[in-house]
């Protein structure tokens, strides 16, 4: 590609705010998502670094209007401009999921926007409000990739949203539990992203649950992604 213009600095987030917004153990009321862009050509996956930052929810305790963050993700994708006659993929790191309103507002972009491909990994699940779990299938349905953050997301971030100030090359500090938390996460995203499924057996010491357990962790074992 011709060399555009030297990019804008863009701004990464300060160290503490990754560590207390994505960690999968608390339950922050804020949301980040940090935001990629790749332009696609062929098998080839070309970076636009332009396209390439972190926006938070707003309102959520400054008393003015709410509006999340994926919505101001939309709008600032929407100010883009991106080119219909070319492919993208946008990939988003988010520390909660997006809630059934959130959902519908990305499963209507994907609609209209053919070209953009979209990946999301969450690091936990939102399931405040009612509704997330068809909004995720929705989503998944409308073509996103749904899935949780594994330790290999919060390493990537780390290294990509996140100002190191001097030290370029301090790695990022795994806390506790983050991989079990993680796997767990993820199971529960498989079993929402399932159809229903019932299985009945003879005699009837059916345990739906089980079932249930069973295709997660099967869908679990089987699942495979590209790296970010
Ligand atoms: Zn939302």
């Amino acid at each position: 590609m011709a060399a555009g213009p030297a990019p804008e600095a863009r701004s990464l987030m300060d160290e503490q705010t990754f560590l207390d917004n994505f960690n999968n153990l608390k339950y922050p009321r804020k949301t980040y998502l940090c935001y990629e862009v790749e332009l696609l050509v062929g098998e080839n996956h070309i970076p636009l670094d332009d396209y390439k930052g972190f926006v938070r929810n707003e309102g959520a305790d400054e008393g003015s209007e709410r509006r999340h963050a994926e919505s101001i993700f939309l709008g600032d994708i929407a100010s883009w401009n991106l080119d219909t006659e070319l492919r993208y993929r946008v990939t988003c790191f988010i520390s909660w999921s997006p809630c059934a309103d959130c959902a519908d507002e990305l499963t209507k972009f994907l609609t209209k926007n053919r070209h953009v491909n979209l990946r999301i990994f969450a690091a936990r699940i939102y399931d405040y409000l009612q509704g997330y779990e068809a909004g995720l299938r929705k989503l998944k349905a409308a073509g996103a990739e749904v899935a949780i953050m594994s330790l290999q997301e919060f390493e990537y971030c780390w290294k990509n949203f996140v100002d190191h100030q001097q030290d370029e090359d301090e790695s990022f500090p795994p806390w506790d539990n983050l991989v079990v938390r993680s796997e767990e996460l993820s199971q529960r995203l498989e079993g929402i992203l399932q159809p229903s499924v019932l299985v009945f057996r003879w005699p009837s010491q059916v345990s739906v649950t089980a079932a249930h357990s069973d295709i997660m962790s099967q869908a679990s074992r089987e699942k495979r992604r590209d790296p970010p």
